[in-house]
C-alpha cells in the first residue's frame, strides 16, 4: 500500500524559491572581484535567476546541457547555480587551480556548451583556448566597464546579456532525479572523475546540512564559505543556506586573513567554514594584529585533519568552536562532524578534545562501515583499522562516463570505497588515520602520517608540516618530517623531533625533519603527498 502523501518533487529551483519567498530581504553580500563589497538579497538574486535562466536559453543551452563555472564565490556564480540547474541544465564548476592540461581535459570530457569565468580565470581559458573547440560560447563574469580585452574568440559580457534577457523564464517540470550539477574530483593520479550529483541529492544534502548535527545551517546565521564553490559546491553550503534562509557571505578571490577577518567582522558572521590552511592564515593574521573574533560562533574544518592545537586556539583564545567535518567531492561532500554526544557534555576536557580532534559521527543518510584487505567488517572499537567505505542517497554510484573508475570504486554489495584508511569507535566517531597510499609502512607497523603532522603543527614555531614516508634501507619508509616554520621563528630538527616525546611511542617520531618555505599543494589546497615522495626519493636517514 503506498502512502497519501504529494509527491512533490526534491529540486534545486525549490530551495531559491524558498527562499526568495520567506527570507526575501536576507542578504547576500560579496566581495566583487572587481573590487567593491556587492550587496543584493534572496529576492532579488530569484529575480536575476529567472533572467540567467532566460540567458541561457538564449545561448542554447537546453535539458541536460553542462554549463561550465569557472568563478570564485561571488553573487553571479551563486545565479549560476540556480540559473543553469533550475531550467534543466547541468552546473559544472571546474577548480581552476587545476593543470591546464586537466581543465582541458574535463572541459571536453563533460561536453560543456557554455562556460561562464571570473575576470581573473579568463589568462586560464586564453591558454587553453585551442582545446575549447566544442565550447558554443564563454560568457566573462563581469559589467561591461570591466570587460578585458581577450584572445577569446566571440567573448560576451554577463550584465549585457542580462540588460537584454527578458523576465518571464518559466521553470520546466523537473522530475527530481535529474541531474543538477558536476564536479570533477581531482585524484593524485589519473584523469579527474566527474561526480553527477541530482536535484534530489543536493536537497537531500541541504537537509543533512541544516540538520543541528550537520552544519547546523540557520536563518539566524550568518554563513561565511571560504570553501571555493568550485570545489564541491563550497560543501553545499549555498543550496543549505537557502533552504535555511540564512545571510550567505561570499569571499571572492579575498583568501587571506585580513580579508577574511574583514568580512567575518563586517558582515557579523556567526558561522564560517574552511580548509585548516584558511584558518591557520586568519589565526596568523589575528595575533600580528591583535584583533579579535567577537560575532563568530562557530567554524566547520574539513578537507584536511583539523589538529588539535588549532582547536584549542579558536576555544581558548577566540571563544569560537571549532568543528571537526570529513567529506568527500563524491560525497556532496558532507560525511561525518565531530559534534560531541548529550552524555559527553560533562566530560573532562581532554576526554572531550579526543573525540573532537576525530573526523566525528555519521549524520544520517550516510553509512559507514571499515573493512580488510579481504574486505571483511572489521570492529568499532577505536583500535581496528582499515579501508573506510560508505553509502547513501548523497554518495556517488558511478562516476560520469568512466566505467574502470566506477568499477574499482563500488563494491559487489553496493558500497564507496574511499580510500581512507579509519578507525570508527564504539560511540561511531570516525578516525581517519591516514590515505591509504599516505600511511607510512615502517617495519610492518603502519605509522600515521596525519597523527605525526597534528602534533607538529601542535609547536609554537611550525605554520605547516607534512609527514610522508621515505625509503629506508632497514625498515623500509621511515617517517621524514617536512615543515615550514612561522614568519621568524626558529627551531632545530632535533628539538622538533624530541617534542614528540611523551605524546607517541618513540618508535612511529620522525627520524628527520626537513625545512622549506612553501609546501606544495593540490589544487582543491591538499598537500601534495605525492609531490613530496617524488622530492624526498632518494633520501638518506642518518640512521641508515
Ligand atoms: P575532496 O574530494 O577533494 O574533498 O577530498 C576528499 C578527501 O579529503 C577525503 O577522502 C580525505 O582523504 C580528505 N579529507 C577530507 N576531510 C578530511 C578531514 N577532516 N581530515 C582528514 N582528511 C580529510
Amino acid at each position: 500500500m503506498h502512502g497519501l502523501m504529494m509527491r512533490a518533487q526534491l529540486t534545486v529551483n525549490s530551495l531559491i524559491e524558498h527562499a526568495a519567498k520567506f527570507h526575501g530581504d536576507t542578504e547576500i553580500v560579496s566581495r566583487t572581484v572587481e573590487g567593491p563589497i556587492h550587496r543584493t538579497t534572496y529576492g532579488e538574486a530569484f529575480h536575476r535567476v529567472h533572467k540567467l535562466a532566460g540567458v541561457l536559453a538564449g545561448l542554447g543551452v537546453g535539458n541536460g546541457d553542462r554549463v561550465a563555472t569557472l568563478a570564485w564565490n561571488g553573487y553571479r556564480h551563486l545565479e549560476l547555480y540556480f540559473a543553469i540547474s533550475g531550467m534543466g541544465a547541468v552546473c559544472h564548476t571546474i577548480n581552476p587551480r587545476l593543470f591546464p592540461d586537466q581543465i582541458t581535459f574535463i572541459v571536453g570530457h563533460a561536453a560543456d556548451k557554455v562556460i561562464f569565468v571570473d575576470l581573473t580565470f579568463v589568462p586560464v581559458l586564453e591558454a587553453i583556448a585551442g582545446g575549447l573547440s566544442g565550447v558554443n560560447a564563454i560568457v566573462i563574469m563581469t559589467d561591461n566597464d570591466h570587460m578585458p580585452e581577450t584572445s577569446l574568440p566571440n567573448a560576451l559580457c554577463f550584465e549585457d546579456l542580462m540588460a537584454g534577457a527578458s523576465e518571464g523564464f518559466d521553470w520546466p517540470e523537473i522530475d527530481e532525479n535529474t541531474a543538477s550539477s558536476l564536479c570533477y574530483s581531482s585524484g593524485t593520479t589519473g584523469n579527474p572523475k566527474g561526480v553527477l550529483y541530482s536535484h534530489r541529492s543536493t536537497v537531500l544534502h541541504s537537509f543533512a546540512a541544516c540538520s543541528h548535527d550537520g552544519l547546523a545551517l540557520s536563518a539566524a546565521d550568518s554563513i561565511l564559505p571560504v570553501v571555493p564553490m568550485f570545489h564541491v559546491n563550497a560543501w553545499g553550503i549555498p543550496y543549505g543556506a537557502a533552504m535555511a534562509g540564512a545571510k550567505l557571505v561570499l569571499p571572492g578571490a579575498g583568501m587571506d586573513g585580513g580579508s577574511v577577518w574583514e568580512l567575518l567582522d563586517n558582515e557579523r558572521v556567526t558561522l564560517a567554514a574552511g580548509v585548516p590552511t584558511i584558518w591557520m592564515l586568519l589565526l596568523q593574521y589575528l595575533k600580528e594584529s591583535g584583533k579579535s573574533l567577537p560575532h563568530l560562533e562557530r567554524t566547520i574544518i574539513g578537507g584536511s585533519a583539523l589538529p588539535q592545537s588549532m582547536i584549542e586556539t579558536f576555544e581558548e583564545t577566540y571563544d569560537v568552536a571549532a568543528i571537526h567535518a570529513w567529506g568527500m567531492t563524491e560525497m556532496s561532500p558532507l560525511g561525518t562532524t565531530a559534534h560531541l554526544k548529550g552524555k559527553m557534555q560533562d566530560l573532562p576536557d581532554v576526554e572531550k578534545m579526543a573525540y573532537k580532534v576525530k573526523q566525528g559521527r555519521p549524520v544520517y543518510g550516510v553509512d559507514i562501515k571499515i573493512v580488510d584487505d579481504d574486505y571483511q567488517s572489521l570492529p568499532h572499537d577505536g583500535v581496528a583499522f582499515g579501508e573506510l567505505c560508505v553509502k547513501g542517497p548523497w554518495i556517488v554510484g558511478d562516476y560520469y562516463e568512466d566505467a574502470d573508475a566506477s568499477e574499482q570504486a563500488k563494491t559487489d554489495d553496493g558500497w564507496f570505497r574511499t580510500g581512507d584508511v579509519c578507525t570508527i569507535d564504539a560511540e561511531g566517531f570516525m578516525l581517519i588515520v591516514d590515505r591509504s597510499k599516505d600511511v607510512i609502512k615502517s617495519g610492518g607497523e603502519w605509522i600515521s602520517s596525519i597523527e605525526l603532522e597534528n602534533i607538529a603543527v601542535g609547536h609554537d614555531a611550525v605554520a605547516e608540516a607534512a609527514v610522508i614516508g621515505a625509503p629506508h634501507a632497514k625498515w623500509g619508509e621511515r617517517p621524514l618530517l617536512v615543515c615550514v616554520l612561522n614568519n621568524g621563528a626558529s627551531v632545530s630538527g632535533d628539538d622538533l623531533i624530541q617534542f614528540y616525546d611523551g605524546k607517541i611511542p618513540k618508535w612511529s617520531w620522525p627520524d628527520a625533519v626537513e625545512f622549506v618555505d612553501e609546501l606544495p599543494h593540490t589544487a582543491t589546497g591538499k598537500i601534495q603527498k605525492l609531490k613530496l615522495r617524488e622530492t624526498y626519493s632518494d633520501y638518506k636517514f642518518a640512521s641508515e
